[in-house]
């Protein structure tokens, strides 16, 4: 069977707003039907389905709760009820509770763990199951260049990025052998409604230390994941890519 060949299906977690709908976007660009998951807002997915839409490509909102099993289940039960099948899986959901370690609660810590990375798990289950089977996949996982370098303030949502690192490379070594390749895009500090909550001071302070000098945009992240689900990357798995201005290195 030839991939290539087949209009392929993708799921973006948390393609509503942000870079989730950058990504939505840069795959329906490249001809790929689009299933635009959502937790809370409805209207904004509908907006990003309409965004695929005109980039010429057919797209569905489907809303799910993926730091849950049962979300994750109704997710990919609809994106089969769509398009009969799934190529492409970007966890791109992902949620702060920001605190320092001694005010940050259990319930904060755990809310974080539970979106970022037991949803990336949860729903990788669900692609690898599938992907496995047609023998071919594509997943990327959204971690962040605080796994990396750490970040005050972040003990819970550090672990979490720092865990789908972990998650990316094993899982990799698990479905390598069945064309299905796992990667991870670490992104540093990007203008979207996450960012935006910050205090100006706070971000002012964290785009002095940017070589590049500026903030990237959701479509400098939504390129890096393009790569990686593009047919020509068939033989890169198990790598992290920093999208951060030269932040991290
Ligand atoms: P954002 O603007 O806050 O958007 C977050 C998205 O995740 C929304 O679409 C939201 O959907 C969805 N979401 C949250 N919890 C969910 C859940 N339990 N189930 C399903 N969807 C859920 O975030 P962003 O800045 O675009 O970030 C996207 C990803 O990149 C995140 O994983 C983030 O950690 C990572 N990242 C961002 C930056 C940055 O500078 N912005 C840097 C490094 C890494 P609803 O609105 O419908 O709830």
């Amino acid at each position: 069977m030839s991939e290539q060949t087949l209009t392929r299906a993708a799921v973006v977690t948390g393609g509503s707003r942000g870079i989730g709908r950058a990504v939505c976007t840069a795959l329906a660009k490249q001809g790929v039907n689009v299933v635009v998951n959502y937790c809370h807002g409805e209207a904004a997915a509908a907006e990003t389905v309409a965004l695929c839409k005109a980039a010429g490509s057919d797209a569905v909102a489907v809303q799910a709760d993926v730091s849950t099993a049962a979300g994750c289940k109704a997710l990919f039960d609809a994106a089969a009820a769509a398009f009969g099948r799934v190529d492409i899986l970007v966890n791109n959901a992902g949620i702060t509770r920001d605190n320092l370690i001694l005010r940050l609660t259990e319930e904060d810590f755990d809310a974080v763990l539970d979106a970022n990375l037991k949803g990336a798990f949860l729903c990788c289950k669900e692609a690898a199951r599938r992907m496995v089977r047609q023998r071919y996949g594509r997943i990327v996982n959204l971690s962040s260049v605080v796994a990396l370098r750490g970040n005050a303030g972040q003990t819970n949502y550090a672990a979490s990025k720092a865990g789908l690192i972990g998650l990316t490379k094993s899982l990799a070594r698990e479905l390598a052998s069945r064309n299905v390749t796992v990667n991870a895009v670490a992104p540093g500090f990007i203008e979207t409604d996450m960012t935006a909550a910050l205090p100006e001071a706070v971000r002012a302070e964290m785009a002095k230390g940017i070589p590049a000098g500026r903030a990237g945009s959701p479509e400098d992240v939504a390129n890096a994941v393009a790569f990686f689900t593009a047919e020509q990357s068939s033989y890169l798995t198990g790598q992290v890519l920093c999208v951060d201005g030269g932040m991290a290195m």
